[in-house]
């Protein structure tokens, strides 16, 4: 379809070309290219943290945040049931137990208050989600992690740039990691980033990422490590994007504004929350949640790709995920808020490169949508 509205079209307009070319003028395209350090520099210092590790997606992040900090098989991690699937391997691959909780029904992030019931003896750390827009009530995990000696995993793949209190998501805790696939508010294609600032996790990420070459014997091997390499390609890309972060998060706000100002008089759906006490929604993606009689996510999303509009589910809970539940995991485990969730929200194109007129476009469907879904129900 011509005119049809991607739920996702990134914006790639800034230096992107011109460094590529530079990656490709100089022969540097393999992770040994300058552009890889840069952006791990100028990425860690915007999330105020001392170093990062370019990696070659947000999944591997993970798996190498948890690996850096030492988790073990046995050791349980506490996150989110809603969340993408990522966060629940990165677990089971190193032998370790993800151990859920729900999450709140206005902000869609963890339930925070449901944590403590869940920590045994043989819990580690706890992995926070930063999930569409507004961050982790980050104080009361902050509290628990002091109180029973765990560590903190930072999941920031959706909130570049996004804060808490004033304090950059990413900035808290042992260890955080950031996805830059090109739906996230800074792309490099396919790449991530663990950030820290803990030298000795540092230098596991580092040895890790890269085969556990020994540094000073090449091709000599103590651990089992991974070939998570971001290339000078993909960092180039990098680089330029976070040139306009700040930009970007600008655009996600006044996208999300209005959204909210074509949508606040449909009635029965339920829209982000604009801001909490400890953050302004930068609106990652645009969700909205519908209401039970009102029609599903499913029947929404089918709709509006019938009128030339992209749209997405959201995420479905680890504990109904088959693959999780063959392995013996969260048998008879119910989180009613995020099954609601996943049934009855979708996300709306929110790109940055997405118009205002489109944004009316979109807008002005969907209501014609739904005014005939509560006519006929
Ligand atoms: C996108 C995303 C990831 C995974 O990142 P990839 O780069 O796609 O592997 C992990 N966690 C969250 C919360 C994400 O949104």
């Amino acid at each position: 379809m011509d005119n049809y509205i991607a739920v996702n079209t990134p914006l790639l307009n800034g230096n992107e070309k011109k460094y590529l070319n530079e990656c490709i003028d100089t022969g540097w395209i393999s992770s040994e290219g300058p552009f890889v350090k840069a952006l791990e520099e100028q990425f860690a210092q915007k999330m105020g943290r001392s170093y990062g590790i370019a990696v070659c997606n947000g999944t591997v992040a993970l798996e190498l945040a948890l690996k850096a900090i030492d988790i073990q098989p046995g050791d349980e991690i506490i996150m989110p049931t809603f969340t993408i699937i990522s966060c629940a391997l990165a677990a089971v691959r190193l032998g370790a137990k993800p151990v859920l909780v729900d999450s709140d029904p206005i902000t869609w992030n963890m339930a925070v208050d449901q944590i403590e019931a869940k920590i045994t003896s043989r819990t580690k750390a706890i992995m926070v989600v930063h999930t569409y827009g507004l961050p982790v009530d980050m104080n009361p995990v902050l509290a628990l992690a002091q109180k029973y000696q765990l560590k903190i995993v930072e999941d920031a793949a959706e909130m570049h740039g996004q804060t808490y209190y004033g304090k950059p998501c990413g900035s808290f805790g042992e260890i955080s990691t950031f996805s830059f696939y090109p739906n996230k508010l800074v792309t490099t294609g396919e790449g991530g980033m663990v950030v820290t600032d803990d030298p000795a996790i540092r230098d596991k990420c580092q040895l890790l990422r890269n085969l556990a070459f020994e540094p000073k014997q090449r091709y000599l091997h103590e651990e089992l490590g991974w070939n998570f390499r971001m290339s000078n390609l993909q960092a180039a890309v990098g680089v330029a994007q976070l040139e306009r972060m700040a930009e970007f998060i600008e655009r996600k706000h006044a996208m999300g504004q209005r959204y909210d100002e074509c949508l606040k008089e449909i009635e029965g759906i339920q829209r982000p929350l604009a801001a909490t006490d400890y953050a302004k929604n930068i609106y990652w993606v645009y969700g909205i949640v519908l209401d039970d009689d009102l029609m599903n996510g499913k029947a929404l999303m089918q709709a509006l790709h019938a009128q030339g509009i992209g749209s997405r589910a959201f995420f479905y809970p680890m504990h109904q995920q088959p693959v999780l539940l063959k392995m013996g995991l969260f048998a008879n485990e119910s989180y009613p808020v995020a099954e609601r969730l996943a049934r009855q929200g979708i996300y709306i194109p929110s790109g940055l490169a997405l118009t205002q007129d489109e944004i009316t476009s979109v807008s002005d469907k969907l209501k014609k949508i739904l005014a005939k879904a509560s006519v006929t129900c």
